[in-house]
């Protein structure tokens, strides 16, 4: 298995196409990105994003083509070995937070560690991360009483407790007032240039969107890369 801290990870998407019975929802897509790269996946309702979304965090199978990260193509391996690689190299943050009720903020950011048998210290990096986003005082704290920002933060925690080389991100301001979102999309950036991931966002907001340094636009099956600089 790839280490988690290397910095050279890639990811390598090619000649890529989805169908869904007769829907072809992606055709012939392709593009390669290395580790502290940002990208914005933009385009209509149903043109594909999320579903693009899904292959790059191996949540679902290409028709056809090619997805490599570091080198491996992650469909080779079995059912079991992809799951434990899933959980180590990509973290996922939704619109809905999917946080579990009955756990606290602590709790809920820890679950991702619980596949390795071995982390002494990962009590110690949740707390880091709970107060990098700003949720000390929220630790033992459920989801139920947190704002819709604070539970996106807990997320966020979540996502990156197992130093992801790849975070999917899938309209993560999508449920939030215009004030919350500018914040948690600030957070998002921080977090990105300190652990220099792959970050990948869908977003229907063009200003968020114009914060990336690249972008992918989809529209009828078609995937476009601009390359523009973000910030
Ligand atoms: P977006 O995220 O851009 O709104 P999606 O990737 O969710 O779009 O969906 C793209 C298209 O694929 C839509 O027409 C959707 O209905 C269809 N689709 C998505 N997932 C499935 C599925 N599991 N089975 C059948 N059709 C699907
Ligand atoms: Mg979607």
């Amino acid at each position: 298995m790839q280490e988690t801290t290397d910095k050279t990870h890639q990811l390598k998407i090619s000649n890529l196409s989805k169908d869904f019975g007769k829907l072809q929802v992606l055709r012939n897509v392709s593009f390669s990105f290395s580790a502290g790269t940002s990208v914005a996946i933009t385009g209509p309702s149903g043109s594909g994003k999320s579903t693009l979304l899904h292959i790059i965090g191996t949540l679902e199978e290409p028709t056809n083509g090619q997805v490599e990260i570091n080198g491996t193509d992650p469909f080779d391996l079995s059912e079991p070995e992809l799951a434990r690689y899933r959980n180590a190299v990509i973290g996922f943050v939704f619109q809905d937070h999917h946080l579990l009720p009955q756990y606290s903020v602590l709790e809920n950011v820890l679950i991702p560690t619980f596949a390795f048998k071995q982390q002494p210290d990962a009590s110690q990096l949740a707390e880091e991360l709970l107060k990098r986003v700003g949720l000390t005082d929220r630790m033992s704290h459920r989801p139920a009483e947190l704002s819709g920002g604070e539970r996106q933060r807990v997320a966020i925690a979540r996502a990156l407790i197992n130093k992801p080389n790849i975070l999917l991100c899938d309209e993560p301001t999508g449920n939030l007032d215009a004030t919350t979102a500018a914040t948690i999309a600030d957070l998002l950036f921080e977090l990105h240039r300190i652990e220099q991931n792959i970050l990948i966002a869908v977003t229907h907001n063009l200003e968020l969107a114009g914060r990336f340094e690249n972008r992918l636009k989809l529209a009828d099956g078609i995937c476009t890369l601009e390359t523009v600089g973000g910030k």
